[in-house]
């Protein structure tokens, strides 16, 4: 408060600047905070509802991939019921592969192989598959042993795909195993996945994938990526172990994402469809921007308003500090008197100045009255001075003090005698009188020594006065002698001192600088 206070007195500030500096920092504040507070409710919000849209699209594509494998599996399950009928006719049992491949474009390739793990017929032909081998991947080997409906885990398949195999077994009329009929996917071409699941969702930057239960990529929009392990992603584990949910990780790039997932209940995969957390945060900066624009418009609207409020409450109280410190002028009494007195401080204050500045003036009347002037010249002597300057001291009014000599007077004395020298000191009263307006003070100090209090702080019009003074006197001679000059020397209370001897040492210092700097001047 003791800082403030120093600070406040330094830069010369007055209530309006204070109450200008007070709203500038509450109006600042509210702004800060409320974009602030924006910033956090617009991001959570939009979170939210990202994992929220992440999810349910996970599950509903979940949904419908495991409809989509149903199906398929229901194909494989009545072409295994039509070749199973008879085994050994190769001419259905080829119809029947082919029907399979080409109805429809779920499988990539189809193949039916005998419980001997021996290929009996493959489509498409292109595929170079021979019938006199044994096949012993993965897919194979497995569904022989199982001999019932099986989807394999992604393997490398003799004809170097990455696929995962679907398959159904063939069982003769007489329910004995002959073998299997199966439908892969190939993972690194088009496949029924990637129809599915790269159908034009790009709903701000997010994307889809799907991983196995070992956390290998079975589809990815980047192709390369496809068969690869995950590994240093921080949601895998949730996502093992819920059904379905969101979840905000961190991938294996080091990227923040945003992501909803589900399993697919046929296979266990699970589809994750996620956003990149900065993305949907550019968005939100993008949105927080403008809305902060608009609230600052708001705001500067609102601080305009207290401003102006502040302005018309403090601006009477303004006023009258300000007549505080000329209450010597002789207009002052019908200013305060304008002023509207619209509450009680401003009130108290106006009565308080009127009193005083009336105080002023009967003072000023009384010392009129009073025998404290020279009888030579009509002005104040230093005693009548000496009451004035009392006045102002406690009214705090600021002045000026001139101190005016008369330049080699001797001589003018010497040369045509002393009533020819009182006649110069009458005429030198008489312009002093001219000179100066009504309320300043114009004394004799004695001899041929003047002075002048001028109630202003205002440099420029004490100098001006004084040069004017100056001026008229060495134009005009006294009874048709040679006119004389003057020499003058300035000091303001309280600038060049709180006391008003040392300020007279100032004008009287100044006044002796402008004799010696040659006479007729003012200093
Ligand atoms: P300068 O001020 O320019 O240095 O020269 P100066 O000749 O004016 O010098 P100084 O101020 O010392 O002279 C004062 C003279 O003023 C002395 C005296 O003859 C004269 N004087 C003083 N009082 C009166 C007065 O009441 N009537 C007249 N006629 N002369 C006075
Ligand atoms: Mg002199
Ligand atoms: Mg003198």
């Amino acid at each position: 408060m003791k800082h403030l206070k120093r600070v406040a007195l330094l830069l010369k500030l007055d209530l309006q600047k204070l109450i200008l500096i007070l709203i500038i920092l509450c109006v600042s504040c509210l702004f800060i905070s409320s974009v602030f507070i924006l910033n956090y409710l617009i991001k959570a919000q939009l979170i939210e509802s990202s994992l929220s849209v992440n999810q349910k699209y996970a599950a509903k594509v979940a949904l419908s991939t495991d409809q989509y494998f149903d199906n398929m599996l229901q194909e494989l399950k009545y072409s295994a019921a039509m070749v199973g009928q008879d085994f050994s006719d190769k001419k259905q049992l080829q119809s029947e592969v082919h029907r399979l491949k080409h109805q429809s474009n779920n499988f990539n390739s189809v193949t039916v192989i005998d419980r001997a793990a021996h290929m009996q017929y493959f489509e498409p032909r292109n595929l170079n598959l021979s019938t006199s081998i044994t096949y012993t991947t993965l897919g194979i080997t497995e569904s022989l042993r199982l001999k019932k409906t099986y989807i394999s885990p992604p393997y490398q398949a003799t004809s170097k795909n990455l696929l995962v195999l679907m398959s159904q077994p063939i069982f003769s009329p007489e329910r004995q195993y002959m073998g299997m009929i199966t439908g892969s996917i190939y993972l690194h071409k088009k496949n029924v996945i990637s129809e599915i699941l790269s159908t034009s969702y790009s709903y701000k930057r997010s994307y889809m994938y799907v991983i196995d239960q070992k956390n290998r990529i079975i589809f990815h929009p980047d192709k390369k990526r496809i068969g690869e392990t995950i590994k240093n992603n921080n949601g895998l584990d949730f996502m093992l172990l819920q059904k379905q949910g969101n979840v905000q990780l961190t991938n294996s790039q080091g990227i923040k994402n945003l992501a909803g997932f589900a399993h697919i209940p046929s296979v266990n995969w699970i589809v994750v469809s996620q956003q990149p957390t900065e993305e949907l945060f550019e968005q939100a900066n993008q949105i927080i921007f403008k809305a902060a624009a608009g609230i600052f418009v708001f705001y500067l609207m609102m601080f305009l308003i207290i401003w102006k409020i502040a302005r018309y409450i403090s601006s009477p109280l303004h006023g009258l500090a300000q007549m505080a410190g000329m209450l010597t002028k002789p207009e002052i009494e019908q200013q305060i008197q304008e002023i509207d007195p619209w509450y009680f401080e401003v009130m108290r204050f106006r009565t308080a100045l009127l009193f005083s500045s009336k105080r002023f003036k009967d003072k000023i009347s009384e010392l009129n009255l009073h025998i404290n002037t020279d009888p030579l010249t009509g002005l104040h002597n230093r005693r009548g001075m000496q009451l004035f300057l009392e006045e102002l001291q406690t009214m705090r009014t600021e002045f000026a003090v001139l101190l005016i000599d008369i330049d080699l007077f001797k001589r003018v004395n010497d040369t045509y005698g002393h009533d020819q020298g009182d006649a110069v000191l009458k005429n030198l009263a008489g312009h002093m009188k001219g000179n100066f307006r009504e309320n300043d003070i114009c004394c004799r100090m004695g001899g041929e020594e003047f002075a002048v209090l001028m109630s202003t702080a205002d440099r420029d019009a004490v100098f001006n006065a004084a040069e004017r003074l100056r001026k008229t006197v060495a134009q005009s001679s006294t009874n048709g002698l040679d006119p004389v000059t003057i020499s003058i020397g300035v000091a303001f209370w309280p600038d060049d001192s709180e006391h008003i001897k040392e300020v007279f040492k100032h004008a009287d210092n100044r006044l002796y600088q402008a004799k010696n700097e040659g006479r007729n001047c003012v200093r």
